[in-house]
């Protein structure tokens, strides 16, 4: 069945989802990648159109708004979506295809005929029959992630602006760009905001209200080895990407890596390799839920790279480490005002809430740090980041009531 919310919702979510905002942590630039302009663009024209106030497009790629209060003495509250794409794979020609009224099969893909989604690869999907699913044809991902959330936002205040009797304070609208290359959060996003609490729409499973995330570094290890042609490299050539790939090689790999972990344990993830016989460099992302366990493992990469480099004083060889993100825990947990008003309005809508830490960051995790509380809310979403990435617009549509029930109660005091 498909209730008020659901026809904008999917229409938003196709429209957005057709657009290439896909970001990259190489471009220094903010944003990161000049294409999720066109998609700011379009929101701001869209906002304004709907009677939003102080629409604009900030030179950090930010698109702020504010939906101005109708109720005295509310807090005021933020809502979050990111309009990036994951740059871990490919996001151009996304074409999203609706399956309405999904039938609980396998579903199949127009443009790659070996892929399948089903129940028994993605276990939610079992209890979405007769939903509306939305899914990408194949050869993309959709992007659900977060145009779910940007559809979800964007669709609440639409209609909070259209029924100015809805009792509510300030809340103040933010679609960031480069949230999946960690830059989501400029250091004046905070002070633009002026919201005394916050919320990302970025999360999967209906009922999820999130506070807790990964801490998070990366690291940067350089070789450098010693050149010199082959035919007289004799005792003299040091090949920096034999020193790289022992490296990779001492560190853990049965254990502390992505594929080897879960719930609450962290891992040290090499995630790129480049250079040549000369130079070489790695990137690491280092995560854990507690600051010491991420510590250690900063300490075991610090360890690793001397002992290599002890076998091969010649080589030059250094491991720089860089805060990303803390897990938001440690400031949430000291007023919970922010989770405990989500989990209310979730009760208000005969959805039990659950929290369950989250093995990523968000926007909100910088967020918080910097100020602003912001606990993350389920949109629905799926298997992101890949070609089965699917969303069904009824949990859309749930997520959408859930940020309306939130503002209105927020208001309440
Ligand atoms: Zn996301």
């Amino acid at each position: 069945m498909r209730t008020e919310f659901d026809r904008e919702l999917e229409e938003r979510l196709v429209r957005y989802a057709a657009i290439d905002t896909q970001s990259d942590e190489d471009q220094p630039s903010a944003p990161s990648t000049a294409i999720q302009l066109e998609m700011q663009q379009l929101l701001v024209a869209e906002l304004a159109e709907m009677g939003a106030a102080e629409v604009r497009l900030t030179d950090y790629g930010a698109v702020l708004a504010t939906i101005p209060a109708t109720a005295e003495a509310a807090p005021v509250i933020a809502l979050l979506a990111h309009v990036d794409t994951a740059p871990q794979f490919n996001a151009t020609g996304v074409k999203p295809v609706v399956h309405r009224n999904y039938n609980g099969g396998t579903i199949s893909f127009a443009d790659a005929p070996g892929l399948a989604l089903s129940p028994q690869h993605s276990p939610e999907l079992a209890q979405k029959a007769g939903h509306d699913i939305v899914t990408a044809s194949g050869t993309t991902l959709l992007g659900a992630d977060d145009k779910a959330g940007v559809a979800v936002i964007m669709t609440a205040a639409r209609h909070l602006l259209a029924n100015p009797g809805i009792r509510h304070g300030r809340v103040r609208l933010a679609f960031t760009p480069d949230e999946e290359v960690g830059r989501g959060v400029d250091r004046r996003l905070p002070q633009d905001l002026a919201a005394d609490f916050a919320y990302t729409f970025d999360g999967s499973t209906v009922g999820e209200i999130e506070y807790e995330s990964f801490s998070a570094d990366g690291a940067v290890v350089t070789v450098k080895g010693v050149s010199i042609h082959p035919g007289t490299a004799k005792d003299k050539m040091v090949n920096a990407l034999h020193l790289a790939a022992k490296i990779i090689q001492t560190l853990p790999h049965v254990t502390m890596t992505p594929e080897t972990t879960e719930g609450r344990e962290g891992f040290i993830h090499v995630y790129d390799c480049r250079g040549g016989s000369a130079e070489a460099t790695l990137k690491f992302i280092l995560r854990d839920f507690e600051l010491d366990g991420l510590a250690a493992k900063g300490e075991l990469l610090r360890h690793v790279c001397a002992t290599v480099q002890a076998t091969e004083p010649r080589a030059e060889i250094t491991c720089e480490i860089r805060p990303q993100y803390r897990n938001m825990r440690y400031w949430l947990e000291k007023d919970m005002t922010p989770v405990d008003l989500a989990r209310a309005a979730c009760r208000d809508l005969g959805i039990e809430p659950v929290s369950v830490p989250i093995r990523g960051g968000t926007d909100g995790s910088r967020l918080t740090e910097m100020g602003v509380p912001c606990p993350n809310i389920f949109t629905g979403m799926h298997e992101i980041h890949g070609p089965l990435e699917w969303v069904s617009v009824q949990d859309m549509g749930l997520s959408a009531k859930l940020c309306l029930r939130l503002v209105e109660r927020a208001a309440l005091g």
